[in-house]
């Protein structure tokens, strides 16, 4: 579903590179996890896969679903399937969660070629999905993550890639700043949307997420390359050593 090859990208405005050399195999049906100290390059990766302009490929190319995505622009790779939770997501003053949903709702059904949402069934969907993350409706009438808590923030993006049922998951660091409550229920939401058709790259720095989302493949990342990659093993060989002596070892 998503092969990366031989990946290089730099800065746009600075010419510097941050991903050097990177290659990733995902695919349909599994959970693979980035893991990397800070600095190496994650949430870079996750801006360059969802085709933020802020930066250059000038090497290599991403393949999702047989197509390289290279040539489209961020709505034209959300319109294909490509979702992105930030690890900082953006406040939209003026801008009510809900009516966000909707919009994105019903270009995501556009792109498919299906009917808008009557307003009962937004209604309805949003409602079910939002209950099993413990979103209230109260906090939906407000305006996109403005004065959400930390924890709300990262709530709101599994909102979104609930509803919106894309087919290439990213989670940039989706459990930095929450609490062990609202890590399961992320988790919950994560795991509740696994399925055969969609591949999942959960990017993370500690290994405790790993415990609730069971990656099919572990990945460090150092310097903007993949260093070495295993199974879930790896992630608690993480923990217990370091990143530098795996690093290390690995060079
Ligand atoms: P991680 O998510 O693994 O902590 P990042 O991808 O955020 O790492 O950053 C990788 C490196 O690239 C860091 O040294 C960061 O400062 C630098 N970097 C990334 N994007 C920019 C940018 N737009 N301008 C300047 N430096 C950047
Ligand atoms: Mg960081
Ligand atoms: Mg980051």
């Amino acid at each position: 579903m998503l092969e990366i090859r031989n990946l290089h990208a730099r800065i746009a405005e600075d010419g510097t590179e941050i991903i050097r050399g990177l290659d990733l195999t995902v695919k349909a049906g599994e959970i693979a996890a980035i893991m990397g100290p800070n600095g190496s390059g994650k949430s870079t990766l996750s801006y360059i896969l969802a085709g933020r302009e802020d930066y250059e490929v000038t090497e290599g190319d991403i393949i999702y679903n047989g197509e390289s995505v290279l040539e489209m622009d961020p709505a034209e790779r959300a319109a294909a399937g490509i979702f992105l939770a930030f690890q900082y997501p953006m406040e939209i003053p003026g801008v009510a969660t809900m009516q966000f949903l909707k919009v994105a709702m019903n270009e995501q059904r556009k792109a498919r070629g299906e009917p808008e949402l009557t307003t009962p069934d937004f209604i309805r969907l949003v409602k079910e999905a939002a209950g099993s993350l413990e979103i209230s409706m109260e906090m939906l009438k407000r305006p996109l993550n403005v004065g959400f808590s930390g924890g709300e923030k990262k709530r709101a993006e599994i909102l979104q890639m609930k509803l919106l049922e894309p087919k290439l998951c990213v989670l940039d660091e989706t459990d930095s700043g929450l609490d062990i409550d609202a890590l399961k229920i992320v988790a919950d939401g994560v795991n509740a949307l696994r399925s055969p058709d969609r591949a999942t790259v959960v990017i993370t720095h500690y290994q405790r997420l790993l415990e609730y989302i069971v990656p099919d493949s572990v990945h460090v990342l150092s310097k903007g390359r993949i260093v070495k990659s295993g199974d879930k093993a790896l992630a608690l060989e993480l923990e217990a050593n370091g990143y530098a002596n795996i690093i290390s070892e690995a060079a």
